[in-house]
């Protein structure tokens, strides 16, 4: 297929203060898009003006929620060049979710191929200032007229980008995490393994419900016995237990993370034992208690490690040392990971696809 650029006609004000960004509110001058009809196939690939979509108010997104989306980073480094991070498994993972959506994949090397040139097209827009990076989101939506709950027969495939601020401004923050009781994310056979847009919505509540009490991120447990931990908010989670690095299988009901997956192969190499097994809640509370947990961080795209300072559930709560202190592990491995981001460090695994 041919990727067609499309003239620009207004740049868009630039960045004033790279300082002062605010996530996911600003995007560059251009986006990537491409139509799919059934028997067509994918076919118009595009870099053209960012600009609104005119959809039908019959779209089947807006009715059926029939959507997946991606989220990945592309980072300045020290000489210039920019960089992306383990792009082709976000597209691996955005095919693997158009198929558990009903629908249709994408050519993974062509979606690189074209993010690299939109990228290269906007590279204006990826910031300098320490800490700062662009935030690329790849969607598909259901674009279809029609009421009927089916699959759809015409889809919008794009990716638009955005620079974000640094998410830590004077170094990392440990978070309170509230662990809830009642609500569920996802549970066996449901699409908590796919980034689809019902997921994040039947999340919004719980989230609101934790803010409104003074925590930073909901722990989901998992739907059934309401005991195991799954993950929190929109990061996996990893615990320091015995001096091993413990987090939740992949089971279907958690985010298959690339975050998740690099942290477990750079703690493999740092020596540590990597336990692949949901802990419970009573772990949590004992272990952190007895002083066997040691350290807990969410791993995610958007803040790379975010360390845990103390947990709650119900009218328990338990801290993890002072709850103020990033623990030595959890500071290494973002140390690790943000470095072969930026270039600082090597990338010895082959992550790092240069523009
Ligand atoms: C995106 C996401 C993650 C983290 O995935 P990364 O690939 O590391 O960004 C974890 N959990 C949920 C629910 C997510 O949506």
């Amino acid at each position: 297929m041919d990727l067609k650029i499309l003239p620009l006609e207004n740049l868009k004000p630039r960045i004033e203060d790279e300082t002062k960004l605010d996530f996911g509110k600003q995007f560059t001058d251009r986006m990537f898009v491409m139509n799919y009809r059934t028997g067509q196939g994918w076919h118009d690939a595009r870099i053209q003006p960012y600009q609104s979509f005119s959809l039908d108010p019959a779209a089947m997104v807006l009715h059926y929620a029939q959507e997946i989306f991606e989220g990945l980073k592309a980072f300045r480094r020290p000489d210039g060049q920019i960089a992306l991070f383990r792009p082709l498994d976000n597209f691996r993972r955005f095919n693997h979710g158009a198929r558990r959506m009903c629908m249709p994949e994408i050519d993974e090397a062509f979606m690189l191929q074209s993010l690299k040139e939109l990228i290269r097209l906007d590279a204006d827009w990826v910031p300098r200032a320490e800490g700062t990076s662009l935030y690329i989101r790849p969607a598909m939506i259901a674009s279809e007229p029609m009421l009927g709950v089916r699959p759809a027969d015409e889809y919008l495939c794009y990716i638009i980008a955005c620079p974000v601020g640094a998410y830590y401004k004077g170094g990392l923050a440990p978070v309170k995490i509230w662990i809830s009781d009642h609500y569920v994310r996802a549970a066996h056979g449901g699409t908590g393994e796919v980034k689809t847009g019902g997921n994040y919505a039947a999340s919004l509540f719980a989230a609101r419900e934790a803010a409104s009490k003074g925590y930073d991120q909901v722990l989901w447990l998992d739907a059934k016995d309401k005991k195991y931990v799954e993950e929190v908010g929109s990061m996996n989670i990893c615990f320091l237990y015995d001096g091993k690095l413990v987090t939740s299988p992949l089971k279907g009901t958690i985010l298959d993370g690339i975050t998740r997956r690099s942290v477990l192969t750079l703690a493999r190499e740092m020596g540590l034992t990597v336990e692949e097994r949901a802990m419970t809640i009573e772990e949590i509370f004992a272990g952190a208690e007895s002083g066997r947990m040691t350290e807990a961080f969410g791993t995610g795209t958007a803040v790379v490690i975010s360390p845990v300072g103390q947990f709650t559930y119900q009218d328990r709560t338990v801290k993890l040392g002072d709850g103020q202190t990033t623990g030595e592990v959890t500071q290494k491995l973002y140390d690790t990971l943000s470095g072969i981001q930026y270039g600082r460090l090597p990338d010895t695994h082959g992550w790092v696809e240069l523009l």
